[in-house]
C-alpha cells in the first residue's frame, strides 16, 4: 500500500499588517513553501473605491462614472462631485450602515469595518453574532464571548435545532462562551479595558472585554440621500418599494440590495435585485422577483449553512413534510478531517418530494448548501438527488444520507 501525503499543515503568525501563511510538510517537518498573506492588502482590493481597470470597462459600455457622495436635488436629479444628473429613471444602490442601538456607551463599540482594518491582537472579543470567527482566532484572540441576542421566537427555534446546538457544544470547546437571549444594556470603560452590562430575564450580567466587536444588524444607508428633495417616503428606515423594487412616492426612483431590504441582505441578492431592475428600467416592469433557495453561509468554524425553510416556517405555511436530523459526527466526512461538529436538519416535502429546506453545520457545508439550493430553486425531488452520483469522499456524496 501507498500513501500520497500532500497534506500540509498552515501555521499562522500574526503580523501587524496580516499574517504569515507557513506550509510544513508533515513528514519532515520542512518549510515547504512560504507566502506572507497582507490581510488589509487582501481587504483592500475589494473595500477601495473602484479601481480603474472597472472605470475603463465601464467605459467601453458607455457608462460614465462620477465621484463623491450623492444625495438627490429633486425629483429626477441628483448632485454628485458638484455636478447635477438628471435621469429619467434613478437607482439607489447605497447598501446599508450598522444600526444604532442608542444604549449607553455605544461609541465604545467597534464595527465590523473598523475590526477589519484593525491590527490590534486584544486576548478578550465580545461579539453580538457569529461571525468572523476565524479571523478573530488568526488574531491570536485566546478566548472570544459571543452575545447572541434572538429577537423572537423564530431564532429560539433555530437555536434549538440540531445544527445549532452543535454549533454552540462546538464553539464552547474553543473557549467561545454564547449567550443567548441576552441584550446588552451598557457598555463603560473600565481600568481592564471595557465592561459590559447585559440582562438575561432581568437578571443583570458583567463581562470584560478588551475589544467590543458590534455586528447586530445594518440597515439602509438613506440618511445622507436627501430623500425627502426627491418626494420619497421612508418608513422606520425603510424605503417604501412596490413591485420590481421601484418607488411608491416617486416611481422614477428603484432601488436595489441592502438599500431597498427586500431580500436576504447578501451578495448574490443585489446581484439579481441589479439585473431585474436594469430589465425593468429599460424595457417596463415585467421581470420578477425569485428569492427562492437563497442559501447562506456563516463562516465560522466549522461553518454553519442553511437554505429554504426552517421547520417552523414549513409548519406556518401548512405544508406537509418528513424531516431528518441527526449528530452526524461518527461520519466519514467529519472523522477524516477530525472535527467533531457535523449535523444536518433537512426537509422534504410528501407528496411532491421536493427539498424545502436544508439547515447544516460541519465541513464543506459551505459548499454543499449549494446543491440544496440549486435542488429548491429548479424543483428537484429528493429522489433526484439521491440518484445522482457525486464525487466520493466529498460533503455532497453524504447527501443521499441526509434525505
Ligand atoms: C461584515 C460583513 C460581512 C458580509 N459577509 C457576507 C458574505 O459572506 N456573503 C454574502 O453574500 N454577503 C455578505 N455580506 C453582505 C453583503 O456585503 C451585502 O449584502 C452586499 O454588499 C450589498 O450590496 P449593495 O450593493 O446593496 O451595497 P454595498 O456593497 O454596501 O455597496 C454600496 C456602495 O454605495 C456607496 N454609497 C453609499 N452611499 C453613497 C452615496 N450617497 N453616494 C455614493 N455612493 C454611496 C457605498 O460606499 C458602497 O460602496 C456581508 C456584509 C458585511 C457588512
Amino acid at each position: 500500500m501507498i500513501f500520497f501525503v500532500d497534506v500540509v499543515e498552515i501555521l499562522y503568525l500574526t503580523h501587524d499588517d496580516g499574517f504569515f501563511m507557513l506550509g510544513v510538510d508533515r513528514i519532515n517537518g520542512r518549510f515547504i513553501r512560504t507566502a506572507l498573506v497582507h490581510r488589509n492588502f487582501f481587504k483592500r482590493t475589494f473595500t477601495e473605491p473602484v479601481p480603474a481597470m472597472k472605470e475603463t470597462f465601464f467605459a467601453k459600455k458607455n457608462i460614465d462614472t462620477y465621484h463623491g457622495r450623492a444625495h438627490f436635488y429633486g425629483s429626477h436629479l441628483v448632485e454628485v462631485g458638484g455636478e447635477v444628473l438628471t435621469g429619467r429613471f434613478i437607482l439607489i444602490g447605497v447598501g446599508a450602515v450598522p444600526m444604532r442601538l442608542g444604549i449607553l456607551g455605544e461609541e465604545h463599540l467597534v464595527t465590523s469595518t473598523d475590526f477589519a482594518q484593525s491590527t490590534a491582537k486584544e486576548n478578550r472579543f465580545s461579539w453580538w453574532r457569529l461571525h468572523r470567527r476565524r479571523l478573530c482566532s488568526h488574531c491570536g484572540s485566546s478566548r472570544c464571548t459571543s452575545n447572541c441576542d434572538p429577537e423572537g421566537e423564530a431564532h429560539a427555534d433555530a437555536v434549538r435545532s440540531r445544527p445549532c446546538q452543535l454549533a454552540h457544544g462546538k464553539f464552547y470547546q474553543t473557549g467561545i462562551d454564547v449567550r443567548i437571549r441576552t441584550r446588552v444594556t451598557a457598555i463603560e470603560k473600565s481600568n481592564d479595558g471595557l465592561a459590559i452590562r447585559a440582562s438575561l430575564n432581568d437578571r443583570e450580567e458583567m463581562f470584560n472585554a478588551d475589544l467590543m466587536v458590534y455586528v447586530a444588524g445594518r440597515v439602509p444607508d438613506l440618511e445622507p440621500l436627501d430623500l425627502a428633495v426627491a418626494g420619497v417616503v421612508i418608513e422606520k428606515g425603510h424605503l417604501t418599494l412596490k413591485e420590481f423594487l421601484q418607488g411608491v412616492s416617486n416611481p422614477a426612483i428603484y432601488a436595489v440590495g441592502d438599500a431597498a431590504s427586500s431580500g436576504p441582505p447578501l451578495t448574490p441578492v443585489v446581484s439579481h435585485d441589479a439585473k431585474v431592475v436594469a430589465a425593468n428600467m429599460l424595457n417596463g416592469n415585467y421581470q420578477k422577483l425569485d428569492y427562492l433557495g437563497v442559501p447562506s453561509v456563516a463562516f465560522t468554524i466549522p461553518p454553519i449553512a442553511s437554505v429554504g425553510l426552517s421547520e417552523k416556517q414549513a409548519h406556518e405555511n401548512g405544508l406537509k413534510f418528513r424531516m431528518r436530523s441527526e449528530n452526524a459526527a461518527d461520519w466519514y466526512t467529519a472523522r477524516r478531517v477530525a472535527e467533531s461538529a457535523y449535523g444536518f436538519k433537512v426537509l422534504v416535502e410528501e407528496g411532491t418530494d421536493r427539498i424545502l429546506g436544508a439547515h447544516l453545520i460541519g465541513p464543506h457545508v459551505e459548499e454543499v448548501i449549494n446543491i440544496f439550493a440549486l435542488s429548491i430553486r429548479k424543483g428537484l425531488t429528493a429522489e433526484d438527488l439521491k440518484t445522482t452520483m457525486f464525487a466520493y469522499p466529498t460533503g455532497a456524496s453524504d447527501i443521499a444520507s441526509m434525505i
